[in-house]
């Protein structure tokens, strides 16, 4: 068994008597190491961008002479400060989604306008790749959580599968429900992903083959705001997919079941 964290306070109450408490504090310690490593990490993937757009602004001065290179060295600049605001965009979100709990006070959410919010999002982004971006599955489902929270989880969904398919290929958003939950699927026939990385892909900040998809400028972020989302509403989020020919993202959340009427 891992060493549990304790802490002891001991007062005597009289000659013969001592109070002694003892707290396991076991989950604070936790929790602590967490919120240190995200720290480092931020830290980490913070001064990446910040780096290489110091280099490319003394690469731009020194090149002053040349307007080929000042060309590109700022478009460059360009692509690394949007991953830097993307970036600071997500772990804000995070840490705000960290802050309230949706089991607090659970309110019915219309999961066909969160799909439609999450279609209209990405669909310039979809339009502009030659991605076929469609709505399907069981209409008028209701669930039960935080409308916020979801939508930024089914965005990042829909966003992902967006950014890792091809020319011509069809991005499927769908809603279905179960006796209690509802079942909301995100289906692309985008690259895929590696069996062997399949467990890591909701970790905070990691990214399969970081090189290979450099250009979408992703930040190892978005799945880990859908994990966190789908555990806060007591749901759960998995991905079945096969490389090289697609991925299916399942986010299942509590559904608000319509009552019977009560007779009059
Ligand atoms: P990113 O910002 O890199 O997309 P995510 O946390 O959203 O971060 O995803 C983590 C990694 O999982 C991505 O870098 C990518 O390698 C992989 N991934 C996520 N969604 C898909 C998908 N629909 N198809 C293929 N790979 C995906």
């Amino acid at each position: 068994t891992p060493p549990r964290h304790v802490s002891a306070r001991v007062a005597p109450l009289s000659s013969q008597l001592v109070l002694a408490l003892v707290e396991d504090r076991t989950r604070e310690h936790r929790v602590e190491s967490i919120r240190r490593d995200f720290v480092a990490n931020v830290s980490h993937e913070l001064k990446t961008p910040v780096g290489a757009i110091r280099l490319l602004s003394d690469a731009v001065i020194d090149a002053a002479d040349d307007p080929e290179a000042v060309q590109r060295f700022a478009g460059r600049m360009h692509t690394e400060s949007e991953r830097l605001a993307r970036l600071v965009q997500q772990i804000i979100e995070l840490s705000r989604l960290q802050g309230d709990d949706p089991l607090d006070e659970p309110l019915p959410v219309d999961v066909d306008d969160i799909l439609k919010r999450a279609i209209d999002e990405n669909s310039t982004d979809a339009a502009a790749s030659g991605i076929d971006l469609v709505r399907d599955g069981t209409e008028g489902l209701v669930l039960l959580g935080n409308r916020e929270q979801v939508a930024v989880a089914v965005g990042n969904l829909v966003a992902n599968a967006v950014a890792y398919s091809p020319a011509g290929s069809t991005v499927v958003v769908a809603a279905k429900p179960g006796d209690t939950t509802v079942d909301i699927t995100v289906t692309d026939q985008g690259i895929g992903i590696p069996a062997h990385e399949i467990d890591r892909i909701f970790e905070r900040f990691y990214r399969v083959d970081p090189a290979r998809h450099r250009s979408t400028g992703g930040t190892g972020l978005g799945l880990s705001i859908v994990k966190h989302v789908a555990a806060s509403h007591g749901g759960d989020v998995r991905v079945w997919s096969v490389e090289g020919q697609g991925s299916t993202f399942t986010l299942t959340l509590p559904r608000k079941v319509p009552t019977m009427e009560a007779p009059q």
